[in-house]
């Protein structure tokens, strides 16, 4: 497929800012295990945190391929950061599309410049997979609505402004998504240390301790919470992650290229090995494969295709798949030195072990992927007898 001239023109600036003023410093990041102001405060200043909001909000307004093609460069940066936009669209996205008017007026343009950071806030201790059955309670009450609960793996936790928080509502009557803003009474964070990865994402536990908030801050209906507030805004999570993982490839991909072109072992550098050409080769194929994937589910996205949602669960699937495998061959061309950190690959690899986790297990994605597949081939079974 080929890219616009501004299309095209959007991925080099994104790469150009990621080499300078990101991949030399995301190993350290991941180390001290937070991500500097400043770096929030370039990234929001290049209208990034934006990227996906119109224009008439303060966004930059990019299409869905421009969008795929900025998470994945991001991500060959650094997967932490990536994960951040990832949750603040997440946020930012539910507004546009379930928020009314006031609503939008009151938290888009903040979040468009980044000057306000936004967080989704899903699971649970006890619950995560099994989002339905969540235990945060969200009720009436004079005229506002409480909240109460407890969250895990919050990433942007650590700043986030406003958190979109999914509670269950009275037995058997759904559950509703709210707005809660970091000054409510009664909401406090803790950051989650030490993970597997995506050490400088902010990731926290979010505790909100009978929360009182506004009607106002209600988004969508109350009981259509998990319907169409939660999953939209996990598509739009899915989106990132799919191209986040091909970023991941590409990062991969390039550390391994350089570094078997340099090393030499048996007199001749890596990449004259043919069990070490076998790992590019393979590394090369699951790269362009998700890619394709990731442009295909971009192109339905703009083109308003029902079909888009499947497809973005298929490339997030393939993608966090592959791009553990290629960040695992990728360690493995880089032997010893694969598992220090003078080298990204070792990042990579402990990130893209998360992104088989994130936005719906792989579990869960194979889950919807076979349920989609026996209804749509049942459909083409009888439409092929026509
Ligand atoms: C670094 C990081 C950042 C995160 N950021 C956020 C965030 O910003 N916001 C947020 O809300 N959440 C976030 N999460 C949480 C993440 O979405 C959950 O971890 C994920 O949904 C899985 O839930 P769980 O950890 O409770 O695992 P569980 O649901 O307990 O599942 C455990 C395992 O069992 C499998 N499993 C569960 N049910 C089934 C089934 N029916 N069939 C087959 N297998 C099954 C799962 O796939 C998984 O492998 C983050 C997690 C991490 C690690």
């Amino acid at each position: 497929m080929n890219l616009t001239t501004e299309q095209n023109n959007i991925r080099k600036e994104a790469a150009a800012w990621i080499d300078e003023s990101v991949m030399p410093f995301s190993n350290i990041w991941e180390e001290k295990q937070e991500l500097p102001r400043e770096v929030i405060d370039a990234f929001a200043g290049r209208g990034y945190f934006g990227a996906a909001l119109p224009k008439e909000w303060g966004g930059l307004g990019l299409d869905s391929i421009s969008f795929g093609l900025l998470c994945g460069e991001i991500a060959r940066g650094s997967v932490s950061l990536l994960s951040r936009l990832t949750v603040h669209n997440m946020a930012s996205q539910a507004i546009l599309r379930w928020g009314t008017p006031e609503q939008k007026a009151r938290f888009l343009p903040t979040l468009a410049t980044g000057e306000k950071l936004g967080a989704f806030a899903l699971t649970e201790p006890e619950i995560g997979s099994d989002a339905v059955n969540i235990k945060t309670r969200i009720s009436e009450t004079g005229g506002g609505l409480l909240v109460d609960g407890v969250k895990q793996w919050t990433s942007m936790g650590d700043r986030a402004d406003v958190f979109l928080v999914m509670g269950g509502l009275a037995e058997g009557t759904g559950a509703a998504a709210v707005l809660v803003e970091r000054n409510t009474e009664g909401l406090s964070t803790e950051e989650m240390k030490n993970l597997l990865g995506f050490r400088a994402a902010g990731v926290s536990k979010v505790t909100l301790d009978k929360c009182r908030i506004p009607l106002d801050n209600l988004i969508g209906n109350l009981g259509g919470g998990f319907t169409y507030v939660a999953s939209h805004a996990l598509d739009h999570g899915r989106y990132c992650v799919g191209w986040g993982g091909v970023g991941v490839m590409d990062g991969c991909l390039q550390a391994c290229v350089d570094y078997a072109a340099n090393r030499k072992q048996f007199d001749q550098p890596l990449r004259g090995h043919q069990l070490i050409q076998e790992m590019l080769a393979n590394m090369a194929m699951d790269y362009e494969a998700a890619r394709a994937l990731a442009l295909q589910c971009a192109v339905q996205r703009e083109e308003g295709d029902p079909n888009s949602i499947m497809s973005t669960a298929m490339a997030k699937y393939f993608s966090s798949r592959a791009s553990l495998r290629v960040a695992s061959d990728a360690v493995q061309i880089h032997g010893g030195n694969g598992c220090g950190d003078e080298y990204p690959v070792q990042r990579y690899f402990r990130d893209a072990k998360i992104c088989e986790i994130i936005e719906g297990s792989s579990q869960m994605q194979q889950l919807m992927i076979s349920r989609a597949v026996c209804m749509s081939r049942k459909r083409r079974k009888k439409e092929r007898r026509k």
